[in-house]
């Protein structure tokens, strides 16, 4: 019975695609800033456009090119996509508010008070490349550590969590956890003095009258490895206590935290994400 069943959906399949080709689907032309588009008007329309477009629509807005570089190594800072907003080049912090860090050989370190954007940001793509020190003589939990606070509240935890080390803080604590709600699907730390990188996808928490509607969702990789996968965030970074959220505007300034741990940072840039037909 399930092999007629197969069967009879196997020919459904061989007509259906035999009678688009008889019937000579017509090729659409169009010119576009990346050259002609060929594509289709006799095709259905999709209705997830308020048919707007049909399937394989020439006419549907090209989303624009990007011209990307060389992702980071260890030793060398990796390139900004084209389109993005380069908040630290290895030179210059005009992005930033006024601040004691110090910025030299290609990075900026932690001294004193934490680093905040004068933009402010709402849903992004955000690339950061961060070194944890190599000699750290300090407290254990103090240990290279910083934080990426995306609106300045959701913390994305940085730590030298390195399993070299004889102590370990704890895991909604360390490198990539987000800090005091969930810790990262696999610990990808390298060792204190190499630099590592953090992509991070970020979806902005929403408010209507002061009440989240939407809480906000992150997905990220450290050194290139998955480690939040469309993960809800809980609310505001908190220590020894339960997270909340409270209400904010659409778009807040990106912080990256200074700690008592004289944490470096190269190459950091952003990209705000909107839609590509918008
Ligand atoms: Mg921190």
């Amino acid at each position: 019975m399930r092999r007629e069943i197969q069967s009879t959906l196997l020919i459904a399949f061989l007509l259906c695609t035999l009678s688009t080709v008889a019937e000579g689907a017509e090729l659409v032309k169009r010119d576009s800033p990346l050259g002609t588009v060929l594509g289709y008007k006799d095709t259905p329309k999709l209705p997830w456009t308020d048919n707007k477009y049909h399937v394989h629509d020439p006419d549907r807005p090209m989303p624009k090119h990007v011209v990307t570089d060389a992702a980071a190594t260890r030793e060398l800072p990796g390139k900004a996509p084209e389109d993005a907003i380069v908040l630290f080049d290895g030179k210059d912090l005009s992005k930033w508010e006024e601040s004691k860090w110090k910025v030299e050989n290609g990075y900026t370190e932690v001294t004193h008070g934490s680093l905040k954007t004068k933009e402010a940001f709402g849903d992004c793509q955000l690339h950061v490349e961060w070194m944890a020190p190599a000699d750290w003589k300090g407290r254990m939990m103090s240990r290279g550590n910083s934080g990426v606070l995306l609106m300045g509240r959701y913390e994305i935890q940085i730590f030298d969590s390195h399993p070299m080390h004889d102590e370990q803080i704890y895991p909604d604590g360390q490198a990539a956890s987000i800090y005091a709600q969930t810790p990262p699907l696999v610990n990808a730390c390298r060792k204190p003095g190499e630099w590592q990188t953090f992509d991070i996808v970020f979806t902005a928490p929403v408010f209507e009258d002061d009440k989240l509607v939407r809480p906000a969702r992150v997905t990220m990789f450290h050194n290139g490895v998955l480690v939040h996968n469309d993960q809800e965030i809980m609310g505001a970074m908190t220590h020894r206590n339960i997270c909340v959220y409270r209400p904010h505007a659409a778009k807040e300034p990106l912080v990256l935290q200074g700690h008592g741990s004289p944490v470096r940072f190269r190459n950091v840039w952003i990209r705000p994400l909107g839609d590509s037909e918008e």
